[in-house]
This record gives C-alpha cells, sequence and structure tokens, in this order.
C-alpha cells in the first residue's frame, strides 16, 4: 500500500516546487537537481566553504574510482563490500567510492608532517555511491547517490581537545544560520570488539565528555556503541515541525592510520600514527535539503530561495519596462524571474505566492511614472513607492547575513 505522504513532507513540497525530480529511467535513489535544486545545494556549501577556510580547512579533490585493494587494505571492503558498486578495466578491479576516508588519509600518507603542523584538516564536497536496498529508497532521505560535506582531520592525542572544542563550535554556527537550536548529543564509547590502544580509548572518551560540558551540550552516553575503531559524537535535533533529525557527526578513529600507515613525526623525532576525525556537518547535501524543505515547509529564507524575486508586469504594456527592472535586479545579484504573461496580475501573484517566492515586484503605470516599486515580502502586504536602491539594499543585506 502507498504511503501516505504529510502536506509538508519533503516528497510532497519537493517535487511541487520542481527542487529535485526522480526518474524510472534513470534510477531510484538517483534524484535529479534541476537549477532550483541546484541553487539550494550550492548556496549551502558556498555557506559551509567560507566557513571552513576561516577555520584553516584545506579542500582537496579525489577521483570517484578507486582500486578495491585500497578498500581492502582500509578494511572497507569487509564492512561495506554489500554496498559497493564494483567495475573494472581490464584486469584491474574499481570501486565507485562508498567514502572518501582512505582516499584523503592518502593525501596526508604521501605528504611529509611534523606534529608541529597537526592537526590537518582535508575537506570535500565528495559524492559517493553505495548500493542501499531500493526498498529502502525514499525521497531525498535515503538515495544511492550521496554528497557529503566530508572532512578528515588527522591530529595527535594532544590536539584533540582543542580540535573537538573547534568541531562543536562549528555545529553550533552552522545549525544556527540553519535555524535549529535545540542540540542535543549522544557520545558512544568503546564496545567490546576495538582496536587501538585501551589508554587513548579512555583519554578520547574523557576529552569527548569533557568537550561536551565545556560547551554545556546536553549528552547521554550509549555505552559500548561506538565503532570498533573508535569513540563517536551525534548530534540531533528538532525541525520546526517538532521531528527530530539525526544531524552532524564526529568520529574519530584509531584504526585507519595504521592500516594505511599514514604516519607523521612525533616530538620525539619517532614516526606516529595520527589519530583520524571523519566527521560531516550537514550530513549529505541530499538528506540535508530534504530536511530543510520540511523545516522551512518550502519557503526557504532569502539566501537559500532559488528564485529571490519575482518581477511582475501590470499588463502587457509594462514588459518593456518591467523588464528594464529585471535586468537592474540580477545585475545587483539578487537572483530574479519575471513573469510577462499576458494574464491578470491576480493570477501571477498567485503563481509567485505559490512558489514560495520571498519578494513579488508588481509594475504598473504608477511605479513607472515615479520610478518606484509596489513590493510584497512574503506573508506581508504590499508597500508602494519603494525606491529601487533601499529595495536592493535591503535584500542584498538579507542575503549577505544569511537572515531566516
Ligand atoms: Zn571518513
Amino acid at each position: 500500500m502507498a504511503e501516505k505522504l504529510r502536506h509538508n513532507d519533503h516528497r510532497v513540497i519537493g517535487p511541487k516546487l520542481n527542487l529535485y525530480q526522480q526518474s524510472e529511467l534513470i534510477g531510484s535513489g538517483l534524484p535529479l537537481f534541476p537549477w532550483q535544486g541546484e541553487v539550494v545545494i550550492n548556496e549551502l556549501q558556498n555557506f559551509l566553504r567560507d566557513l571552513l577556510n576561516k577555520n584553516d580547512y584545506k579542500f582537496v579533490r579525489t577521483p570517484h574510482l578507486a582500486k578495491i585493494a585500497l578498500f581492502k587494505k582500509s578494511g572497507h571492503w569487509d564492512n561495506y563490500r554489500a554496498d559497493m558498486f564494483l567495475t573494472k578495466s581490464g584486469n584491474e578491479k574499481l570501486a565507485v567510492k562508498p567514502m572518501s576516508c582512505p582516499i584523503h588519509t592518502m593525501i596526508f600518507k604521501q605528504e611529509s608532517h611534523s606534529y608541529k603542523d597537526l592537526p590537518k584538516r582535508y575537506a570535500e564536497f565528495a559524492t559517493v555511491y553505495r548500493d542501499e536496498a531500493s526498498g529502502a529508497l525514499t525521497g531525498l532521505s535515503r538515495v544511492r547517490m550521496i554528497t557529503q560535506d566530508d572532512a578528515h582531520i588527522f591530529c595527535d592525542v594532544n590536539s584533540l581537545d582543542q580540535e573537538l572544542s573547534n568541531l562543536v563550535k562549528l555545529v553550533k554556527q552552522v545549525y544556527a544560520v540553519i535555524g535549529f537550536e535545540k542540540i542535543r548529543v549522544e557520545l558512544s564509547t568503546r564496545p567490546t570488539k576495538y582496536v587501538g590502544n585501551i589508554d587513548t580509548w579512555n583519554r578520547a572518551e574523557e576529552i569527548l565528555g569533557k568537550v561536551m560540558k565545556k560547551n554545556k551540550m546536553k549528552f547521554k552516553i550509549n555505552k559500548g556503541d561506538g565503532a570498533f575503531y573508535g569513540p563517536k559524537i551525534d548530534f540531533h535535533a528538532e525541525d520546526a515541525n517538532r521531528k527530530s533529525w539525526q544531524l552532524a557527526t564526529i568520529q574519530l578513529d584509531f584504526n585507519l592510520g595504521p592500516r594505511l600507515n599514514a604516519t607523521y613525526t612525533n616530538k620525539a623525532d619517532k614516526k606516529e600514527h595520527p589519530i583520524i576525525i571523519h566527521r560531516a556537518l550537514l550530513g549529505s547535501f541530499e538528506r540535508m535539503f530534504g530536511i530543510l524543505i520540511e523545516h522551512y515547509n518550502g519557503a526557504f529564507p532569502t539566501w537559500l530561495s532559488p528564485t529571490q524575486v519575482k518581477v511582475i508586469s501590470f499588463n502587457d504594456e509594462m514588459e518593456k519596462y518591467t523588464r528594464t527592472i529585471e535586468q537592474k535586479i540580477r545585475a545587483a545579484g539578487i537572483r530574479v524571474e519575471g513573469d510577462y504573461r499576458s494574464e491578470t496580475v491576480q493570477l501571477k501573484v498567485r503563481d509567485a505566492e505559490k512558489q514560495k517566492v520571498p519578494y513579488i515586484i508588481v509594475i504598473g503605470g504608477k511605479e513607472k511614472a515615479n520610478k518606484t516599486l509596489a513590493v510584497r515580502p512574503r506573508g506581508s502586504k504590499p508597500k508602494f513607492g519603494v525606491k529601487m536602491p533601499d529595495f536592493l539594499k535591503r535584500v542584498k543585506t538579507e542575503i549577505k547575513n544569511r537572515t531566516i
């Protein structure tokens, strides 16, 4: 039986606003993003890229394919094999990467590092593919194409405290911009089967708890629920519909460094394996996009809106002048679309409202004569006699500040 979807489910809103599409012929779990969806994802990426550059992350770029031998060496083959798409070139067996961790680790390994340069932070908006069972695929929550806001931080145990504090601050910063306030944390500790040194585990878990307390984060301990290679913390929050989501994740890894023999030179001039932190702030862009569609009910804040301004000509005579207004707004760096159909203004306004555009501008004879704009901010009454420079300033400030 088909699942009955709520009116604010992203699988209802998304296709209605053309934020994403699906095609039988392309395949399930492989969403298409028309320009409207690409704008939102791109804005999220620009936001993160700026923030990460300011936090001394270095962006890297890695291939979508790698030899199976790499995933065997890293240990991922044993755990992820069933989810991997496999291919080959001649006799060489390759896999479409299900994650970037071993590839980022190879970059670190092929450079030389001293304890003084740690932590090193490699980030990538990497699209990975996982062969999720087709029955589990739904909307943007479960997909086969996953664009992660991925990063791997290579550090030693001495820099762990500071680095984790930085990460918690980043998580808070990101979710404040998006509008998720009540964040709670779950800390998962050492399972019975584990790798690495027990002292490092204990120290890492202690540091994780201390960092949460220092940052006044409410947290719950999931005893024994960590991965075999390290403890982790997961961040959860409620959206505007009070639906709870697992968001950011920070995972310590004592295994991958030794597995791939990645090293740095320690204080005693000896080679040592770094602790690797896997971390994602948004999770994946596809899933986060789905969450945000529901959180905002399709009415994105101006900075994320595919169309920020809609200009509407009062009638056919106004078309030429209205097009010059559209061009001026576009030249100011604002995403604007025009509606010049020979329909009534009421109908055109209603359509723009259905598209949840933040600002609707109607241009009639009076506006042309007075060189002003009639502006309707989303959900408010129209304002007449608005001067173009004032309007541009207002919208640009809103975009720059990422006002919600
Ligand atoms: Zn990773």
